[in-house]
């Protein structure tokens, strides 16, 4: 295959909220590689393609012929093989998203046939805990890892923290609340930073990510906090949130998981 042609098409677009998609990438007539939850991809277009009119002008325009590609998650689980779905946040001033956003079902775009990355669950050791710790798009991977993995996880157990704005702004809200009642070893705390902005009051948690952390929601549930002996942790998301989080892990005897020095935290930068 040459280099970078768009080589794929959108089969599913939805916009989760302004400026929030889950969007579905299906290969034209090549085979999807195997991949494990937690791993990414790179998705491209030329400047040539239209930005979404909810973007910023873009000053000088880019070369219509210049490819633009970024990384992104995979949010679907690593056993659905026709396509591979995102969680994108429009970025307004940002090369890509502006250009992804403007997609409609059955348009082109390139998809990297390489799947890589290190953010994984097999690098958990089998009897440990998992607290899966997002903000906004940052989510995408653990839904990969989710979908894969929960329908035959029995013994341990694992959580979801995910941080946004608004109620809105949850993605996939209403799947992992579902999976919360009907799986006996998941539990999903979603918590959002601006309860002023609802039109009906928000009941649930209220300020950021790190404080269901260091609340008692995981030990009510688990029967016990976490501790670096029993659970692993994942961060992916703001980069400020990574920062604040590895700090109070740190404190509590977490340590960074590296090939070299296995750890008990793994973390996805995305920018
Ligand atoms: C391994 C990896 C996985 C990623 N997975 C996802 C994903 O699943 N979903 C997703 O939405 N993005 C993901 N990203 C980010 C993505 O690659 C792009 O950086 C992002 O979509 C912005 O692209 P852009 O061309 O529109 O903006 P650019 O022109 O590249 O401008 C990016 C700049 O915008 C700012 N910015 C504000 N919000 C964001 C944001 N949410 N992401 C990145 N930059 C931001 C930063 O200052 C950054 O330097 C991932 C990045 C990495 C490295």
């Amino acid at each position: 295959m040459p280099a970078r042609e768009l080589n794929a098409v959108v089969r599913m677009k939805f916009e989760r909220a302004p400026g929030l998609m889950i969007m579905q990438v299906a290969p034209e007539d090549w085979p999807l590689p195997d991949f494990q939850p937690g791993q990414f991809t790179v998705l491209g277009l030329p400047g040539s393609a239209p930005r979404c009119p909810e973007s910023d002008p873009e000053d000088p325009p880019l070369p219509p012929d210049k490819m633009i590609i970024r990384a992104y998650s995979v949010s679907s689980a690593s056993d659905a093989k026709e396509y591979l779905e995102f969680y994108v946040s429009l970025v307004k001033s940002g090369e890509l998203t502006p250009r992804l956003f403007n997609l409609q079902i059955g348009d082109r775009l390139h998809l990297s046939p390489k799947l890589t990355g290190f953010f994984t669950l097999d690098k958990v050791p089998e009897d440990k805990n998992v607290v899966l710790i997002a903000t906004g798009t940052g989510l995408a991977p653990y839904m990969s890892m989710i979908r894969t993995s929960l329908t035959y996880e029995t013994h341990r157990r694992f959580a979801v923290i995910h941080g946004a704005y608004h109620s809105w702004d949850l993605g996939y809200r209403l799947e992992l609340a579902a999976l919360d009642r009907i799986s006996p070893v998941f539990d999903y705390i979603p918590i959002i930073s601006d309860p002023q902005d609802e039109p009906t009051p928000w009941t649930g948690h209220t300020g950021f990510v790190q404080k269901v952390w260091q609340g008692d929601s995981i030990a009510k549930a688990w029967g016990a906090r976490p501790t670096p002996e029993d659970t692993h942790v994942f961060l992916c998301g703001h980069p400020d949130m990574i920062e604040s989080m590895e700090g109070i892990l740190q404190e509590e005897g977490f340590q960074p998981h590296t090939k070299k020095n296995p750890g008990q935290y793994h973390l996805e930068r995305y920018w």
